[in-house]
């Protein structure tokens, strides 16, 4: 095999090393001896440069109008047109999610880039009227200034787009730590928006490991907000360690996603929706289904056939056309899929199928899992209640509607909630008492759309949504202004 190519990293225009001189490699996760890349392995000499760098550039992006901006993005979005095979077969290559995933991800980017081109020309602010006469009031959106951006592996290319395009649109200037198992795709996406025309410094990326980089960044005194997508885990560090210093800190965490199916569901549609949901991206999406809560009158039959469908999946590389479920990302994540089967077993749920690492022929070159079925749950059983991050589905049983819903909103969890019913009211009911940033009715809990606002609540995020209508909200102030044109001194509240 040929020599992986070097990546470097973005610091104020110029591709160089980390200053340690210390380096990482990526490999795709299903052929473990493909070197997809080696990368600066930077720390918080390098998050040093890179704040500079962007702050040095803050001045003059502030000061571009933001249709010039957006002009930028529209050309971001032609590019990424342009290459979306070439960056979906690497994204394959790099993470594992089969090509047509892979498309739809880089998909996604585009949708993102086209969307937030637009809001370049639409009002940003409101006018407001006063109480008091010859006075105006108004607002205007401004930068928040150099913030760091910091993204999970299982969306090489579209978090960071749902990040990086708002924030530009917003005249941010950007420190951007990817995912230290997604460093290409993300160095791929950087020079698409280089090449379509960003100054040098707007955007900088340093490469390198969470509780280094990462740290480093969140770390940072004069980084004013940091974008996380990731682990709860970590999450709650960046966090405190971010409210300890008060700077903004957006999270998008993980999830314990469900899929209700009430009595009067249309089986084989649910089933449809469970498969894509639990087993699509391997089970390693923040909204993956990994709890199907299925009315006792049709359990039996749900969990069977669900069996039936987990076994026909064929598991391989992404790369193969008839491949349905790629690898798993990483070593240590496939020892912690594995580790809960483990505990389901233990716990006394019933292993229906799958349960194992698959590591004969082509398998032995990657990370590669069975998809995984669990019946008789109990809602608290740890499977029931953790994030596995994994194809690993539990089945749990309901006695009513109301029981089923309970259950969905018995996790530390709020991210994306499904109901399967054909009955309006019940429909209407679940939309109201699940506990999520997104519900669906008959549908999976994957499939959000760019122009809807996307986020958790509860243990999943603090608050924010990215994406749609308040996608740039997150990353810019709201000034408000107040213009007396009467010539005397008039006082709010007392001389109206
Ligand atoms: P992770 O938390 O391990 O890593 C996320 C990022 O944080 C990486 O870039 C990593 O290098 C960095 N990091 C790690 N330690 C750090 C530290 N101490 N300080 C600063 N940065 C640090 O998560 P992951 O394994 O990459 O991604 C999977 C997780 O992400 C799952 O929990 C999933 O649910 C979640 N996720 C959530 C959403 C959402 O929108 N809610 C979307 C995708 C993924």
């Amino acid at each position: 095999m040929s020599e992986a190519p070097a990546f470097q990293n973005l610091i104020g225009g110029e591709w160089i090393p980390a200053r340690s001189g210390r380096t990482f490699e990526s490999r795709s996760p299903a052929d473990r001896s493909d070197v997809v890349g080696v990368f600066p392995r930077s720390d918080a000499a390098d998050v040093d440069d890179a704040v500079a760098a962007a702050r040095r550039a803050f001045p003059a992006w502030r000061g571009t109008p933001q249709p010039a901006r957006g002009e930028v993005l529209r050309e971001a979005a032609r590019l990424l047109r342009e290459r979306k095979e070439e960056l979906a077969r690497l994204m394959t290559r790099e993470m594992g999610k089969v090509l047509v995933e892979a498309r739809g991800d880089v998909q996604e980017a585009i949708d993102m880039a086209d969307y937030i081109a637009g809001e370049a020309r639409r009002p940003v602010g409101q006018t407001v009227p006063s109480e008091l006469t010859d006075k105006v009031c108004f607002t205007f959106r401004e930068p928040v200034g150099v913030i760091g951006l910091i993204t999970p592996w299982n969306f090489p290319i579209a978090i960071p787009s749902w990040k990086l395009l708002p924030a530009l649109l917003a005249g941010d200037v950007v420190v951007f730590k990817p995912a230290e198992d997604t460093p290409l795709c993300a160095a791929r996406l950087v020079e698409i928006l280089v090449e379509a025309g960003l100054p040098p410094g707007v955007v900088n990326v340093v490469h390198g490991i969470g509780e280094e980089a990462g740290a480093a960044l969140v770390a940072h005194p004069e980084v004013r907000l940091i974008s996380f997508t990731g682990s709860a885990e970590v999450g709650r560090q960046v966090a405190a360690k971010g409210g300890a210093l008060l700077k903004r800190v957006s999270l998008e965490l993980g999830g314990k996603n469900a899929i209700v199916v009430l009595d009067d569901a249309d089986l084989e549609l649910a089933l449809d929706g469970a498969v894509w949901a639990a087993f699509g991206t391997t089970g390693q999406r923040c909204t993956a289904a990994s709890r199907m809560i299925v009315d006792r009158r049709l359990v039996g039959d749900f969990t069977a056939l669900l069996r039936a469908r987990a076994e026909a999946l064929r598991v391989g590389d992404g790369l193969r056309d008839e491949v349905e479920v790629g690898p798993i990302i990483n070593e240590r994540q496939l020892r912690r899929v594995h580790s809960y089967t483990e505990v389901g077993v233990a716990e006394g749920a019933r292993l229906v199928t799958g349960g194992a690492v698959l590591d004969q022929g082509d398998l032995a070159r990657g990370h590669f899992y069975a998809p995984t079925v669990f019946a008789d749950v109990r809602p608290t059983m740890r499977n029931a209640q953790e994030e596995i991050f994994g194809p690993t589905v539990a089945v749990i049983a309901a006695q009513s509607a109301e029981e089923a819903v309970a259950h969905a909103n018995s996790t530390v969890y709020g991210l994306s909630l499904a109901v399967y019913t054909r009955d309006v009211g019940r429909a209407f009911r679940a939309m109201r008492e699940l506990q999520a940033g997104i519900v669906y009715v008959n549908a999976p809990t994957i499939g959000a759309e760019i122009q809807l606002p996307f986020g958790g609540i509860k243990g999943t995020g603090n608050g924010h949504r990215e994406a749609g209508m308040t996608a740039v909200d997150e990353f810019s102030e709201r000034k408000t202004v107040y213009v007396d044109y009467s010539g005397r001194l008039q006082r709010a509240q007392i001389d109206t």
